[in-house]
C-alpha cells in the first residue's frame, strides 16, 4: 500500500521553458524527492547522459516496450516518442517516496485519469512570453532552426491547451526569475 504522503509531482511546460534547470534545483533542495528518468527516441543532446537525463533508445525498441505494456504513459512530441516506465514510478511509490516527472500535456492527461493511491501535484510552467521562450531556445543552441520553429509552434498550442485545464491539484507558475520559480514549486510540493 502506498501512503497518502507519497506524491506524484508533474512538471509540465513547453520545451525551453526551463524545466530541466528547475528540476535540477528542486531535486537538490528537496532530498526526499526522486526523479523518474524517461525513455526517449530523440537524439542525445550535448552534455546529456544515458540514465541520468533519459534512457535513449531506438524507435524499434520503444515500440517493443509499448507492446510489452512497460509504460505508465507515453506520448509523441515534436516527432519523437517519450515515455515513463511503470517500474521506475512503482519502485519509489512502493517505498512511499515522492517522485517527480517532467512530462508533456498528453502524458499528464493520461496520468490525471489514472487511479493511483497517492497525492498528485500538476505544476504547469509558463514562459514570461513566447518571445522569451524563442530566445531561450535559440540561446541554448541544442536544436536546429527548423526544430526551434517546430518547438515554438508546439509551445503555442500547448500553452493554449493549458488554459483549458481546470484540474484538481493543478498549479500555474510563470518562470520569470529562476529562484522565485523554484521557491514557489518547492512550496507546492511540500504543501
Ligand atoms: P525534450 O526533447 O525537450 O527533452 O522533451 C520534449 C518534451 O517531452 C518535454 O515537454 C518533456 O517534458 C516531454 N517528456 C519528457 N519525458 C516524457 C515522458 O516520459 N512522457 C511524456 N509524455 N513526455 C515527456
Amino acid at each position: 500500500m502506498v501512503q497518502k504522503s507519497a506524491k506524484l509531482i508533474l512538471l509540465i511546460g513547453p520545451s525551453g521553458v526551463g524545466k530541466g534547470t528547475i528540476l535540477h534545483k528542486i531535486l537538490k533542495e528537496n532530498q526526499n524527492l526522486n526523479y523518474s528518468v524517461s525513455v526517449t527516441t530523440r537524439a542525445k543532446r550535448a552534455g546529456e547522459l544515458e540514465g541520468i537525463n533519459y534512457f535513449f533508445t531506438s524507435q524499434k525498441k520503444f515500440d517493443e516496450l509499448i507492446r510489452q505494456g512497460r509504460f505508465l504513459e507515453w506520448a509523441e512530441y515534436a516527432g519523437q516518442k517519450y515515455g515513463t516506465l511503470k517500474e521506475t514510478v512503482l519502485e519509489y511509490l512502493e517505498k512511499k517516496q515522492s517522485i517527480v516527472l517532467e512530462i508533456e500535456l498528453e502524458g499528464a492527461k493520461a496520468l490525471y485519469k489514472k487511479k493511483l493511491d497517492l497525492e498528485k501535484r500538476f505544476i504547469f510552467i509558463y514562459p514570461p512570453s513566447l518571445k522569451e521562450l524563442e530566445k531561450r531556445l535559440s540561446e541554448r543552441k541544442t536544436e536546429s532552426l527548423e526544430e526551434i520553429a517546430l518547438r515554438i509552434k508546439t509551445a503555442q498550442e500547448e500553452l493554449a491547451n493549458y488554459e483549458k485545464i481546470n484540474w484538481e491539484y493543478s498549479f500555474k507558475v510563470v518562470n520569470e526569475v529562476l529562484e522565485e520559480t523554484c521557491q514557489k514549486i518547492s512550496q507546492i510540493i511540500n504543501d
